[in-house]
């Protein structure tokens, strides 16, 4: 074993493809003084018994291009390192067995098309010729994707590892590290049985051991080790080494060529954890009993697919173990519980796929501070509290395994670990036929039975069950008024002598304004791109109260944390669990509220943007003159012991109004129509406001420095090159859902970022960015002619400059 250093700027912990594609990726970034320690040898963890099928699409754009440049890495590599991948390019191709797969195969191609990735949809017998083996009598249709391949991982993680010598990095193997040294929240360096290494930068890449390693940190790496099958067969006639590979969803199946023979594999609806109580000491190269009983039905299927399985031998059976996570996405990112703490992990059997563009993407974002990219559906920040429960998270990962090649239907809920964490009014809501939706362990109601209907929805890719429901609390809130329960908003208080100015720094709009004063604002990175989006309500002269999305209560608040100014006095608190939140939305919202207090919440005393409390029935609360659905409302900060008190009262006072009960479903519906953006879809880091239409809400014309500025000032005076629009559908059967391709005067600039129904206007909203690489402004979105891809067929669409509804002219959400 070489001599271990006592310093190195970046210790990667793992030797699977991930840790090896880090090391070689921060190694040609330059950071060559970087060192890989593996427990036991390169590869012995899950990498050594992939099966090797890399395929590209997923439904984040920013994803697949990461799996996209693996491809690209993957052809290149043998010739920058001298050692063999494996790696053939040999297509794939993906069944649909009934109609509902059919659409949902076609809406992928138009997703690959809009993400610029080749794939053509063939009839059954085009698919028989790219794969003569296979029976294609139940055969609706298939998808083809010519740059999909496959590779030997072990060979792959190999020449990785080369390449990562090569220019400097160092391995060591046999070397688990023991322990992780942290001071002031910030890595100093790591234990091993061989000595410690002091470094500036630890990366967890820690496969399915990945949770232990965090753990030494003090950071949560929810990863849950699942049993993963697949058999190799002898070789069999007619089976080319060219054969693509094919993913048979229907009957839960995947193959890939191997020496002549075929590899299948599959996923189970009832999977099998591994290493419930820790996995054993000592397991390297580790494989599991086969359990034949349970691959049982997978061969069944297969034989049915492939009928010369039937003759062909069984080489073997093969049952290895792999870190997935519960909403089948990796992990990736600087942990937020602890600074220079990088993690990549819980690849969900595509860490192969994975492998070449994660590993970039965490060297990059290791090397500048930031991710190169929107990366938030594997953000290490997308996950909470409830993440430490290693059963929770187990159930929900079991749950994920077993969808994983059931229909993925839009707007689809999921099961197991509910309900977990309620709102006050859950019990109420229930009653009244709130049909809920889970978001980071919070129950929100998506929308309300009728009397006597069933509070549950019927998954469809057209209209579904809850489109005439959702329609009425809609009108309901623009017509009359609605109660909208969002007690599950993350909630943060500032406090300290200087969070004032703390909060310039950080907000790209105005906060420094008098107490009461309610700013909707963005929180930029240095490039300009919109981190946070979020209201921020002064109450005093030390004290703000920031609410952001249900789901970015981690990574707003590691966002703003990190980014406080560290010579200031202020200090982030997080009161989510304090306040419920009651939402009381629509023309007569006024006329409700002022029944229920003394206070007067006339215009002229509670105009829009401010604040103040108020007391309903004996329950203070703090009320936010706010919207997000584009009517005269509040929102009601209820400390949470009163919410049930305060919930009955607003009923019993908007009923000769004609209150409703509303849900989520009704917002989006909502916002869509009055045009305000949503942080994951529309707006995120590689959106500025300029871009995203909300320059309106930055401090430019003021000379006050703040995150981000220099980069809107540079792109305020370039130009932008890509501009959010709004587009509508005229025909009433097309629903968008995003990621639909935008198409002007017959080319396509861009995809939708979000998709729905504005029942007011009655039509299909969808929003996406149209690019131009000389640039985008009024005149050239309004002159063009656009139409829309959806499930591969191309519709006319309106593109609007301004909110389709948007009678008062407003444009301010907060
Ligand atoms: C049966 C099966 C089939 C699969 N097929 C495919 C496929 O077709 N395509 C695809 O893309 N993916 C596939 N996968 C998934 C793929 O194997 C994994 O996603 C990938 O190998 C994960 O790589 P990794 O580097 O994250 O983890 P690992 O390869 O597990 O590497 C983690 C490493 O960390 C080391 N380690 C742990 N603790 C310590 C410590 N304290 N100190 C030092 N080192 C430590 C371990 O020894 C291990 O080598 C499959 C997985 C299985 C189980």
């Amino acid at each position: 074993m070489p001599a271990l250093p006592t310093h190195a700027r970046a210790v990667v912990i793992g030797g699977g493809i991930i840790g090896c594609s880090t090391a070689y990726h921060l190694a040609k970034l330059g950071w060559n003084d970087v060192v890989v320690l593996e427990r036991g040898k390169l590869t012995c963890g899950s990498t050594f018994h992939a099966a090797g099928l890399v395929g590209q699409l997923r439904t984040s754009a920013n994803v697949t291009q990461l799996l996209k440049y693996s491809v690209e890495l993957y052809a290149a590599l043998e010739e920058d390192t001298g050692q063999a991948t494996g790696w053939k390019m040999n297509g794939g191709l993906r069944l649909a067995c009934n109609p509902a797969r059919m659409i949902e195969l076609k809406r992928q191609a138009t997703t690959a098309r809009s993400f610029g990735l080749e794939m053509h949809l063939v009839g059954p017998s085009e698919a028989k010729t790219l794969w003569p083996l296979m029976n294609v009598d139940d055969l609706v249709g298939a998808a083809f994707l010519p740059t999909d391949g496959q590779a030997n991982p072990s060979d792959l993680t190999q020449a990785l590892a080369k390449g990562a010598r090569m220019r400097g990095a160092r391995f060591v193997e046999d070397c688990p590290v023991r322990a992780i040294r942290v001071e002031d929240g910030r890595v100093r360096g790591v234990a091993t049985a061989e000595g410690d290494i002091e470094c500036e930068v630890v990366v967890n890449c820690g496969g399915q051991w990945a949770r232990d390693i965090g753990a030494l940190a003090g950071v949560l790496v929810p990863v849950t080790s699942v049993q993963h099958q697949y058999m190799i067969s002898e070789p069999i006639a007619g089976v080319p080494r060219t054969l693509p590979t094919l993913r048979d969803p229907d009957r839960r199946t995947y193959f890939k060529e191997e020496v002549g023979g075929l590899l299948m594999g599959g996923y189970e609806p009832e999977p099998i954890p591994w290493a419930v109580d820790g996995i054993p000491a000592g397991f390297q190269f580790g494989l599991l009993d086969s359990n034949w009983e349970h691959f049982e039905p997978m061969m069944e299927a297969a034989l049915a697919r492939v009928p010369a399985l039937e003759t062909a031998g069984v080489r073997t059976l093969l049952n290895g173990p792999e870190a997935f996570t519960p909403d089948g996405n990796f992990i990736l990112g600087e942990a937020p519980e602890v600074r220079g703490f990088f993690v990549g992990a819980g690849f969900n059997a595509f860490g192969i796929a994975s492998g070449g563009g994660a590993g970039r993407a965490l060297a990059e974002w290791i090397a500048a501070g930031d991710p190169p990219m929107d990366l938030w559906p594997v953000d290490i920040r997308r996950f909470g509290a409830l993440h430490r429960d290693p059963q929770w998270v187990r159930n929900r990962t079991l749950e994920i395994y077993g969808k994983h090649y059931t229909v993925a239907w839009p707007h689809e809920e999921h099961e197991s670990g509910r309900p977990l964490r309620v709102s006050p009014l859950y019990e109420r809501l229930a009653e009244r036929g709130a049909c809920f939706g889970s978001k980071l362990g919070w129950e929100r109601p998506n929308w309300f039975a009728p009397a006597g209907g069933a509070a549950r929805d019927t998954y469809s890719f057209e209209r579904a069950n809850w489109f005439e429901p959702v329609g009425n609390e809609h009108r309901a809130a623009r017509e009359r008024v609605a109660l909208f329960d969002s007690s599950s908003f993350a909630k943060f208080m500032l406090v300290g002598r200087d969070a004032e100015a703390a909060l310039s720094w950080i907000c790209a709009n105005d906060v420094a304004k008098a107490s009461g004063a309610v700013v909707y604002t963005q929180m930029l990175n240095r490039r300009g791109g919109i981190e946070c989006d979020l209201t921020v309500s002064r109450l005093a002269a030390d004290r703000f109260y920031i609410v952001t999305g249900t789901a970015f209560a981690t990574h707003d608040g590691a966002w703003i944390r990190a980014n406080l100014p560290a010579q200031l006095e202020a200090k982030l608190v997080d009161v989510t669990s304090a306040y419920a939140t009651l939402a009381l939305m629509g023309p007569r919202a006024r006329d409700v509220l002022q029944a229920v207090t003394s206070t007067d919440v006339s215009n002229r005393t509670f105009p829009f943007a401010t604040c103040g409390e108020l007391s309903i029935g004996g329950a203070p609360l703090q009320a936010l003159r706010v919207t997000y659905v584009g009517e005269l409302g509040w929102e009601l900060h209820v400390p949470t012991e009163y919410a049930g008190s305060v919930y009955d009262a607003l009923m019993r006072a908007g009923s000769p109004y004609g209150i409703a009960n509303a849900g989520y479903r009704a917002i989006e519906s909502l916002r869509l129509e009055k045009g305000y953006r949503a942080w994951g879809a529309d707006i995120g880091p590689d959106h500025t406001p300029l871009e995203a239409g909300l320059g309106w809400a930055v401090k430019l014309a003021r000379e006050v420095s703040f995150l981000g500025r220099e980069a809107l000032l540079a792109q305020r005076r370039d130009g932008v090159k890509k501009r959010l629009a709004c587009f509508t559908v005229d025909d009433p059967d097309v629903v968008l859902l995003g990621r639909e391709t935008i198409y002007r005067n017959g080319d396509p600039v861009g995809w939708l970022t979000s998709g729905g129904y504005g029942y007011t206007i009655g039509k299909s909203i969808g929003y996406g960015y149209v690019r131009n690489a000389s640039g985008v402004d009024d005149a050239h979105l309004s002159s063009g002619d656009y139409e829309l891809e959806v499930a591969t067929e191309r519709v006319p669409c309106r593109l609007h400059l301004r909110p389709p509804y948007d009678p008062r002219g407003e444009r301010v959400r907060a």
